[in-house]
Order: structure tokens, then C-alpha cells, then sequence
């Protein structure tokens, strides 16, 4: 499995918790709402794994609200879960795009998306496409 090391989106700090491990690794560590319930959430950081030390008693199948624990902002992705339709959550590489999860405790859908997975492609064609002019 690969370990990844995300930061917030807004604020650009990073969210690992170097101290409080989950699957002996460093944890992602977010903030969640759920009813008037808020606390913290530490993620592992393993992709792939669903292991979570919560605090806040999210029953699975609710959907709680993620935020970043340095500068607050809400967490929410513009794109909607294809499985359960509920709001995902988005956390940014520092390398640039993003890894976004559910936000409805124990669905397993999660994706990691490139800003621009073809930027390579057409950082080649330019480069080369003299060569291809008539
Ligand atoms: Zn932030
Ligand atoms: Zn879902």
C-alpha cells in the first residue's frame, strides 16, 4: 500500500500527525462535525485502508462534516459520491491534486485525482511538436 501526505487544500498545512499513529503510520488529522458533536478524526494514511480513530459518535451510514484543524474551513469537494451521493471531502498532494473520500462513515468510495493527469502528455507535445509541424 502506498502512504500518502496530504495538506489542507485551502490553507496548504499539512494535516499529518507525525505523533498519533494509526496502522503504525503517521495519521491524516481532520476535525469532523456531526450534530452538535465536533471533534477530531485521524485518518490512516495508508490508501486503501479504512482504519479511523474517531472521537465524535458518528454512527456508520451518517454523513459528518470534515474540517481542516488549522485554519477551520470546511472540507467539502464539489463532487458528490457516486455510490451513496453524499458531499466528498478533498485533501491536496503537496505534488499537486487531490485525494478525496466519502463523507458518510463506512462508505469505501475514494479516489485520487490528478489536476491534470494528461499535463505530462502535453508538456511532451509541446516540447516536441515542432518536429511534427508541416
Ligand atoms: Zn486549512
Ligand atoms: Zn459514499
Amino acid at each position: 500500500m502506498i502512504q500518502v501526505h496530504v495538506q489542507c487544500p485551502v490553507c496548504g498545512k499539512s494535516l499529518m500527525d507525525e505523533e498519533h499513529k494509526v496502522d503504525n503510520c503517521p495519521s491524516i488529522a481532520v476535525e469532523i462535525s456531526y450534530g452538535k458533536k465536533r471533534g477530531p478524526l485521524r485518518l490512516s494514511s495508508l490508501y486503501g485502508s479504512y482504519n479511523i480513530d474517531i472521537k465524535v459518535p458518528c454512527p456508520v451510514g451518517k454523513i459528518s462534516r470534515f474540517f481542516c484543524p488549522h485554519c477551520k474551513c470546511d472540507l467539502k469537494a464539489s463532487r458528490m459520491c457516486e455510490v451513496c451521493k453524499a458531499p466528498m471531502v478533498a485533501f491536496s498532494f503537496k505534488e499537486g491534486g487531490t485525494i478525496q473520500i466519502c463523507s458518510r462513515r463506512g462508505c469505501k468510495k475514494h479516489l485520487i485525482e490528478f489536476e491534470d493527469p494528461e499535463l505530462e502528455v502535453r508538456t511532451f507535445y509541446e516540447r516536441y511538436s515542432v518536429f511534427f509541424k508541416p
